[in-house]
């Protein structure tokens, strides 16, 4: 459709759209997990056994025998076909960070004249994709093609509902034949292990003697922005890249703040009606909707969950909303900056950790035991943090977060935490008094009742903050809105195993060579303050100074995806990789040239299409107004009127600067090489990105100049503000 639609027809389509809907008959509570193989689905259908199999596996992680695994496919096959399905998936998640999923019908000819619905447990623990076409970083050769998924217990199959015909969606992991991880689930659950092991380590050593699985928490808001679909299919560039490659600053912008919480249009009320309505019914907890910054933009936040299991939701989350979208007439942008100059969209993926019996180990609690052992969990995160804060800015690291990180309008690219003033006020005096000091004068010997009780605010909240404390949770803002949760969430646990196991260490041996456990306890925050504390910063992340003082304190900043993804070659990041059995070498090196090449395909994507654009585009109205400019002045004189021609002038000189420009980007995509994905990305870096930016700069001048009814894209104005 792209070009076929102008600028002024898809005005005139937006401004004569018409909302469709009947309203939903059906209260929102009643729709909540209908689609959903939950737990009470299985109690109803599954034999004892199974069932306890089963739900000993999806609660405390225990293995499941896999023999069980027929009673639990024939139970979820009868329930799928009652809900209408007639086949179904095997949904993965490939290092593109996006859903995939292959379907299979149930029918299977019987060998007779008849078919029968055949769905055996070996279908539903394993399945073989193929699927060799995603990106690898070189795990699968073409002589090691194969590529399995593996059904994941903890993550619930669902209905993908279509209005002709039902699928059973069945959520895996995606691995190569020799076992490695060739998705972002994989690396996940082993990372949850890996902490979990070590936290239940450390809630043992505080005298705990019921210790359940450790789970890590995540609940992740999402910015999106929508546009009307006209304006869409009248814009190649967000058509092709998801982002607008032009597009001058519109007068009004987003400076009166007059959008962010204010009344949402009803069509866009209704769609997230519409979107919550979905979301229940696959049992996603979508909870908080409001208006964003920017105009045409907006957030969703659901419910946290286990993270493994927020990972699926929140991926279903996203293609769920592009969806409705549709329904609506609109197009739901979930590109980090799909508008230059306007706030972009990042997901906050807050964080927490802990278990039933022992809640959440990140609520501060009140009562001095609880906050010992609170400060213990903060200490390894604050200690994480600092040590592993590379890895952290890689897990972030896309071409289009690039955009974000550092903006003034989400945090900057160093990783600094956030603590409140009361916690980081606790946390200097550890550094200040230590042990001895707080022995006499008795306020800081934790363990006993002078130790300030922590209020779950305890602190105000700082937007500059990459890595904030909330209460009772931590916030990590860093990554983008198109983002799988999964990189952040394995950065995350595994800095946590580590660090607990750390902690863990440090503690055992000071008590066996005869220390009080909380004089132990004390010793260990005294030693992570000392060495770590340089990464609690709680002034304004967006400040200049921060970047001085943050460099004077040896804080990494790392502005781009290529600095940022060279991390993952520092021997310590490996180290903590693989000697949690998270990633090893390899499946990081992979990782690292999937993003790189992400990266580099991307731009390269970009700068195509800036080109295309400029040239069929930009150009030619741009000439068109030029001819039209100089036959008047040419009318005028032949009628014998000398008038001046400032605009004609204005229009020369604009045209040949992006002529120039065009030259040079053409030049650009033509020495596109390089040969190592380092060298294309750096390529892409230095090469691509400026000669893009110069042929924008030239067409944007000339939005502002042009004739307005010459003018073939839509501005941002009316993306941004007609709905
Ligand atoms: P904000 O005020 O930061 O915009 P929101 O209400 O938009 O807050 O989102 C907060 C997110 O944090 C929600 O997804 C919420 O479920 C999640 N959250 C709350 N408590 C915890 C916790 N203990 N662990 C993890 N996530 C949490
Ligand atoms: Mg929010």
């Amino acid at each position: 459709m792209s070009g076929s639609m102008s600028r002024r027809q898809a005005i005139e389509a937006v401004t004569t759209y018409e909302m469709e809907t009947d309203g939903f008959p059906e209260p929102l509570a009643d729709t909540f997990g209908r689609n959903v193989f939950t737990l009470s689905v299985m109690k109803s259908r599954l034999p004892k056994h199974v069932f306890k199999a089963v739900s000993a596996t999806i609660d405390k992680g225990a293995p499941l025998d896999p023999t069980l695994a027929d009673y639990v496919a024939s139970a979820m096959k009868d329930w799928a076909i009652e809900k209408g399905a007639s086949h179904y998936a095997h949904v993965f998640y490939p290092l593109t960070g996006f859903t995939a999923e292959k379907h299979d019908s149930f029918l299977e000819p019987d060998g007779s004249d008849g078919s029968l619905a055949e769905f055996q447990g070996k279908t539903l623990l394993q399945g073989e994709p193929d699927a060799s076409s995603f990106p690898n970083g070189g795990l699968r050769g073409t002589f090691e093609a194969r590529g399995y998924t593996g059904w994941d217990v903890t993550s619930p199959a669902y209905i993908l509902e279509n209005p002709n015909g039902n699928t059973l969606c069945i959520p895996t992991i995606f691995i190569s034949w020799t076992g490695e991880a060739l998705d972002k689930k994989t690396p996940l659950l082993r990372s949850q292990q890996a902490m979990s092991k070590q936290a239940m380590r450390l809630l043992k050593l505080f005298g705990h003697k019921d210790v359940d699985t450790v789970v890590s928490y995540a609940g992740a808001e999402q910015e999106y922005f929508l546009i009307d679909r006209h304006f869409y299919f009248a814009r190649p560039d967000l058509m092709t890249t998801n982002r607008t490659l032009f597009g001058a600053k519109p007068s009004k912008g987003q400076e009166f703040d007059d959008h962010y919480f204010g009344s949402i249009p009803d069509r866009v009320l209704a769609y997230m009606i519409e979107l919550d309505r979905e979301l229940f019914k696959q049992g996603i907890p979508a909870k908080t909707r409001h208006n964003e910054v920017a105009p045409g933009q907006f957030e969703l936040a659901p419910v946290f969950e286990k993270s493994n299991l927020a990972h699926d939701h929140q991926q279903l989350m996203m293609t769920t909303m592009k969806k409705v979208a549709e329904r609506y007439g609109m197009v739901c942008l979930i590109h980090e900056k799909p508008f230059a100059g306007v706030n972009g969209s990042g997901k906050h993926v807050n964080f927490s950790l802990g278990n039933s019996n022992q809640g959440n180990l990140l609520n501060p609690g009140d009562t001095p035991h609880e906050n010992e052992q609170f400060l213990v969990f903060c200490a390894a995160i604050i200690r994480g943090v600092h040590k592993y804060g590379g890895l952290l800015r890689s897990s972030v690291a896309t071409a289009s977060n690039d955009h974000r990180l550092g903006a003034n309008e989400a945090p900057p690219a160093i990783i600094s935490i956030f603590l409140g003033e009361q916690l980081a006020d606790v946390f200097d005096q550890i550094a200040k008094g230590g042990a001895k000091e707080s022995k006499q004068s008795g306020v800081l010997e934790l363990g006993v009742d002078t130790l300030p009780p922590l209020k779950a605010d305890a602190g105000d909240r700082n937007r500059t903050s990459p890595f904030a404390f909330t209460g009772n949770r931590f916030e990590f803002r860093a990554p983008g809105s198109n983002q799988s949760i999964s990189d952040p969430m394995v950065a995350i646990n595994a800095m946590l195993a580590d660090s607990l196991d750390y902690a863990c260490t440090f503690l055992e041996t000071e008590t066996a060579a005869g220390t009080e456990f909380d004089a132990a306890v004390q010793k260990l925050l005294e030693a992570i303050v000392t060495d770590h504390g340089k990464v609690v910063f709680n002034g304004d992340g967006y400040s200049d100074a921060w970047q001085e003082e943050a460099a004077a304190r040896g804080l990494l900043n790392l502005r781009t995806t290529v600095d940022a993804m060279a991390q993952l070659d520092e021997p310590e990041i490996k180290e903590l990789l693989s000697k949690y059995g998270i990633l090893s070498e390899r499946e990081l090196k992979a990782r690292k040239e999937v993003v790189l090449e992400q990266y580099a395909l991307a731009l390269l994507v970009e700068a195509k299409e800036t080109l295309e654009i400029a040239k069929t585009m930009i150009l030619p109205a741009a000439t068109r107004y030029m001819g039209e400019l100089a036959s008047t002045a040419a009318s005028l004189k032949a009628a014998g009127i000398d008038m001046e021609t400032p605009a004609l002038l204005a229009m020369t000189t604009s045209v040949k600067v992006l002529n120039k420009n065009m030259d040079a980007l053409e030049e650009a995509i033509a020495g596109f090489h390089g040969d190592t994905v380092e060298a294309e990305s750096e390529y892409a870096l230095t090469s691509l990105i400026p000669a893009m930016a110069e042929v924008r700069n030239a067409a944007d001048k000339l939005e502002t100049i042009v004739a307005d009814d010459l003018w073939p894209l839509p501005t941002y104005n009316e993306m941004l503000t007609i709905l």
